[in-house]
């Protein structure tokens, strides 16, 4: 038996607005796409959450035994500045102009930004991250198809999907709820657009002017596609015409993904995804965390310090956690306090875990060890319920105590269970990570340092008083120095 088996998953489906219980197209197999970063700036603290919440959900899948293809994708081209604008600069090409550099620099930059965000948050890599400009020729060939099946027309060497048309046979707004009709009625022409047939068509591809930089030759002249475009054709590449999960931020449910839907339909005549999920936005001041209003702040901000948002500096493993504490569909606020209150939190799991190797079992239970691990499985079975989880975590630290202080019995057997099923939900499912010993040992390396140069500077001052009392003082907490021709070194005395 696979312990998916034995569960019953339910995933909040944002296409039908209701829970469902999870059955995969194939037995054992589950097909993820989520929409990954457009690389043109440093991933801030929002995009993060968005990419946590769905590292949650692989863990998970892959804790119950599933096998899971994860998809994300680096949006390296097509994404503009203004979605449907006429002339809307590409954000990547934008950058590189600003700062005169080639657009390939602009994506390496921020694309090692990006993976060292997500592996400093312990985010597991997905099992395939494909790129739009490595997918131009699956473009266009999509393109092909969509304008084969009536549903797009060629304007002045653009491309323009047929909203309208495609809406006579299915349904555009299946996903947001958007009633395109009234939206035709109400929407302005908007200036530029005069080469669409209706301002709700969205571009496929695009006709790149004389001096844009990132374009390639087309059956319709040199351009560049659409950036919904990219999505449909990479989820399809590589899980197929129809697959399980697809996931992003809930602000790309309008456009993006409900484009993803038509040009997929569109194709195939029949819907490309089972399980629609969006995560909700992190917000700072009670606004959406967004690099355009600067209402932001950066990964690297809150281990390095440095924001005033913060009176202090804390870890990773405490930001996630005080992530986690938040189901994915609920809006969560960043502020100083709640990371202090995450992080009191932390560390009482922590020490938790740490007590278990030296806990007293006995010859009877008296915590029904079986029921506790059960009701953390139902947690994340409730649409990856991962604060009612952490609660159900914090039975199982309330009951350590209890046995540690001798009020509470148990059997050697319910022990081990009690540990592995903790450490399985924080360490594997969770992500969240012990307090690392590298750092600290690294910062141990640093102060030493320091005190065997305050001590050279003593020994040249002929200060010997100072320079024995600092070797001394060291040898006493089990730090012994040792001067050689090379220099000074030292052991950890055990
Ligand atoms: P982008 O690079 O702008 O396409 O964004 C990458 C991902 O971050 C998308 O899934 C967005 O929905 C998501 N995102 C953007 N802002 C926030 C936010 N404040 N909170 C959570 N997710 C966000
Ligand atoms: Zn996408």
């Amino acid at each position: 038996m696979l312990l998916y088996q034995n569960q019953e998953l339910k995933v909040y489906n944002s296409l039908s607005k209701e829970k469902e219980i999870f059955k995969p197209i194939t037995e054992g197999f589950v097909g993820m796409y989520v929409c990954g970063p457009t690389v043109y700036s440093n991933v801030h603290l929002g995009n993060l959450r968005t990419f946590m919440s769905f590292d949650v959900i692989f863990r998970y899948l892959k804790h119950l035994e599933y096998k899971v293809r994860y998809v994300r994708n680096i949006t390296d081209a097509g994404h503009l500045e203004e979605d449907e604008v006429q002339n809307s600069e590409d954000k990547i090409a934008k950058k590189a102009r600003l700062e005169k550099i080639e657009p390939m620099e602009v994506v390496q930059k921020y694309t090692v930004d990006f993976h060292k965000v997500l592996d400093t948050y312990n985010l597991q890599s997905p099992s395939i991250e494909p790129t739009a400009t490595g997918h131009i020729v699956e473009q266009i060939q999509m393109i092909q198809e969509i304008l084969e099946n009536g549903f797009a027309y060629e304007i002045n060497g653009s491309i323009y999907f047929d909203v309208t048309k495609y809406n006579s046979k299915h349904n555009y707004g299946i996903l947001s709820g958007r009633n395109i009709e009234e939206a035709i009625h109400n929407t302005r022409e908007l200036d530029g657009q005069s080469d669409k047939r209706n301002p709700q068509d969205f571009a496929l591809w695009k006709k790149a002017e004389p001096q844009h930089i990132m374009k390639w030759t087309s059956p319709w002249g040199e351009g560049f596609p659409g950036w919904h475009l990219e999505c449909s054709v990479m989820s399809t590449k590589y899980l197929g015409e129809e697959f399980d999960i697809h996931g992003g931020g809930m602000d790309l449910k309008f456009p993006h993904h409900e484009c993803e839907i038509a040009q997929n339909v569109a194709c195939t005549g029949h819907a490309p995804v089972r399980y629609w999920m969006h995560a909700n936005m992190l917000t700072l001041n009670g606004q959406k965390m967004s690099k355009s209003t600067g209402n932001y702040i950066l990964p690297a901000e809150i281990y390095e310090g440095g924001n005033p948002i913060l009176n202090k500096k804390f870890t990773p493993a405490v930001v996630r956690f005080f992530m986690m504490q938040a189901h994915y569909r609920s809006i969560l606020d960043f502020s100083n306090d709640a990371l202090e209150a995450a992080e009191k939190g932390y560390v009482r799991l922590m020490d938790a875990i740490k007590l278990i190797p030296h806990l007293k079992t006995s010859n009877l239970s008296q915590f029904d060890v079986k029921q506790w691990q059960q009701a953390c499985y139902d947690a994340m079975n409730d649409d990856f319920n991962t604060p009612i989880l952490i609660a159900q975590l914090f039975e199982g630290v309330h009951q350590i105590n209890l046995i540690n202080d001798g009020k509470v019995q148990i059997t050697a057997e319910d022990l081990s269970v009690l540990s592995a099923t903790l450490q399985a939900f924080v360490f594997d499912v969770l992500g969240i990570e012990q307090p690392n010993s590298n750092q600290d040992s690294n910062k141990l390396d640093g102060v030493v340092e320091m005190l065997i140069e305050m001590r050279n500077e003593a020994r040249a001052n002929k200060n010997w008083a100072l320079s024995d009392e600092i070797r001394d003082k060291l040898l006493a907490l089990g730090i012994q120095l040792k001067d050689s021709k090379e220099g000074t070194s030292y052991t950890l005395l055990s």
